[in-house]
């Protein structure tokens, strides 16, 4: 039987994730170990300068206290598991898109990096849509896809940002393999006042968008299909190392 280890950004409490895990019990014996808070945004922070807890909610389900997805992973994997390898890695159901430029400030495709990282097969999942998300429907894309990667794998080196239309499973139109978009959003920085007087800030989307390019990420979910990009760890730019050779002596 298939080991899954689960996990995501949003905290342990997320319904996206309660979704994913379910959905997944089918496929193999699932191991839940997530934050226990929403870090949305943490991207791929490990934590070294502060020690970390783990609490059992109930048999393979784990809040790692203060642990970022990545610590999750790194806990699952080490801890929980005992260095077994997992068979594969889940991050999500995150309550909102992780598209283009977000993907390098997503904890969700963190949990899926650090899952390739130890050397396992990792995917992340995103629901496209703000608000009154159909997470048991998109469970169940996250299955088929699941179910296809135990059986066909993923080449070395690879793991995977899906992002699924908020629609009911009848309605997605299919599945399209894309490459990363780009965004067309600024960051926002709000000022107010603390009761004495001194400025607080907060960073927020004044509103979303992204380029609707044919073959990006965003494109596929616009028209109601799931978005799969296949990402790499190696982050190296080959075509421009040509273009810096004359940096080298
Ligand atoms: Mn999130």
């Amino acid at each position: 039987m298939p080991t899954i280890l689960v996990t995501n950004d949003d905290g342990y409490f997320s319904d996206g994730l309660k979704a994913l895990r379910d959905s997944l019990k089918s496929l193999g014996r699932v191991v839940v170990v997530a934050p226990d808070r929403n870090l949305s945004g943490v991207g791929h922070s490990l934590t070294f300068t502060e020690p970390l807890r783990m609490r059992r909610i109930e048999e393979d389900f784990y809040a790692v206290i203060g642990g970022t997805p990545a610590d999750c992973i790194h806990l699952g994997y080490r801890v929980i598991l005992g260095e077994v390898k997992p068979d594969i890695v889940c991050s999500g159901i995150n309550q909102g898109p992780n598209l283009a430029e977000d993907i390098t400030y997503s904890g969700t495709v963190s949990g899926a990096m650090e899952g390739r990282i130890i050397g396992v097969p990792s995917v992340a999942f995103s629901a496209f849509g703000r608000e009154d998300f159909l997470f048991e429907d998109m469970a169940k894309v996250c299955r088929d896809i699941v179910d296809k990667l135990l059986l066909r794998g993923l080449p070395e080196d690879t793991y995977l940002n899906v992002n699924i239309p908020n629609l009911r499973y009848e309605e997605i139109k299919g599945v399209k393999i894309t490459r990363q978009g780009k965004r067309a959003y600024k960051e926002k920085v709000f000022k107010y006042l603390d009761p004495h007087g001194k400025p607080l800030y907060w960073i927020a989307a004044e509103e979303f968008g992204w380029q609707a390019e044919e073959g990006t990420d965003y494109w596929a979910v616009m028209n109601g299909y799931v978005s799969i990009t296949p990402l790499h760890l190696d982050m190296t730019n080959y075509r421009a190392t040509e273009d810096i050779r004359y940096l080298e002596y």
